[in-house]
């Protein structure tokens, strides 16, 4: 199973992660990295991916055919294969996908399930799974998704390492059992009742947050130490808007 590096130019860059991200998950393929800049003709996205071979070249031409695809470059690694390269031709840009959509809806709760025993068995390396579910779930259940997938896996880290069984004030608790779990994650700090994550994997700058995952993670975390009912976390600024920090408050 061959990595395959795939570089495309886009005219706009809003909803593109998630648009490709459909035509690799139903080639088979789980992207392993990614990453969005500007570009002179709009965007520039490069894509690391992995799947079957022989499903390669299928998807290398769907990628390059797609819409919104300006120009497409694909490199195999290792091997040092010669890029390839096709111009698509520039056609009819699709629809945006209009993020505030995707709060409406919920969770593609049985995908999510599914992922569950791969998230237990890869941690902490967990973010590719994620990004991979981001792209598997329809637009609009991409928020609910990443919500209920941090919850599970919070209440299983929970399980797992800080089982202490005793009611917490929520500032103890954010110390002694949130800030810990999440440290084996990403680099955090905690300032009074909100947790600062840099260098978000899931919230890339130009990409959509994925902060959505750690909303869920520090509930989920958190729920059998503090009152659940009320617990309540949200994400006040994040990195994939130009924050320096994803900000976490959470409130109790
Ligand atoms: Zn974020």
């Amino acid at each position: 199973m061959a990595e395959l590096e795939v570089r495309v130019v886009s005219a706009r860059r809003e909803g593109l992660l998630i648009e490709l991200g459909r035509v690799i998950n139903e080639y088979g393929h789980v992207l392993v990295r990614q990453r969005l800049v500007p570009d002179v003709q709009g965007a520039c996205l490069t894509l690391v991916l992995r799947g079957p071979d022989e499903r390669q070249l299928a998807l290398e031409a769907a990628l390059g055919s797609h819409p919104r695809v300006i120009s497409f470059e694909c490199m195999r690694t290792p091997g040092g294969a010669m890029p390839s390269s096709t111009a698509a031709p520039v056609a009819e840009l699709a629809p945006l996908i209009q993020p505030e959509l995707s709060l409406a809806v919920g969770a593609d709760a049985a995908r999510v399930e599914r992922m569950l025993p791969n998230l237990a068995k890869d941690y902490p390396r967990i973010f590719p799974w994620l990004i991979n579910l981001e792209y598997a779930v329809a637009a609009e259940a991409r928020d609910a998704s990443l919500h209920l997938a941090g919850r599970r896996t919070g209440a299983w880290v929970y399980k797992r390492d800080f089982a202490f069984g005793a009611r917490l004030a929520l500032n103890d608790a954010i110390k002694r059992i949130a800030l810990p779990a999440l440290r084996v994650l990403v680099s955090v700090e905690q300032h009074g009742d909100q947790l600062h994550v840099r260098g978000c994997p899931l919230c890339q700058p130009g990409s959509l947050s994925g902060g959505r995952f750690f909303c869920g993670f520090i509930e989920g975390v958190l729920a059998e130490s503090v009152d659940a009912v009320t617990l309540s976390v949200r994400e006040s600024s994040c990195h994939s808007q130009g924050a320096p920090t994803c900000v976490f408050d959470i409130t109790h």
